[in-house]
């Protein structure tokens, strides 16, 4: 399955939710204090959902 994850950067709030959910995808920029897509694979379809609702900035999307 091929998909596309995405984050907006400009939104990034750098609160490490999605890293902290789904490592393997969300990696973080201390420098930035952003995170970043690491990998598009890694997680499940779950964790990457789960990722996407806890982000307070909203700004994780996903395509197929
Ligand atoms: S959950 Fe959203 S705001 Fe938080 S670090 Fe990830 S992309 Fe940034």
């Amino acid at each position: 399955m091929a998909r596309e994850i995405t984050i907006d950067r400009e939104e990034c709030l750098g609160c490490e939710s999605c890293v902290e959910i789904c490592p393997e995808i969300f990696g973080f920029d201390e420098t930035e204090q952003k995170a970043y897509v690491k990998h598009f694979e890694g997680c499940s379809d779950n964790l990457i959902q789960e990722a996407i609702d806890s982000c307070p900035a909203g700004c994780i999307s996903i395509s197929e």
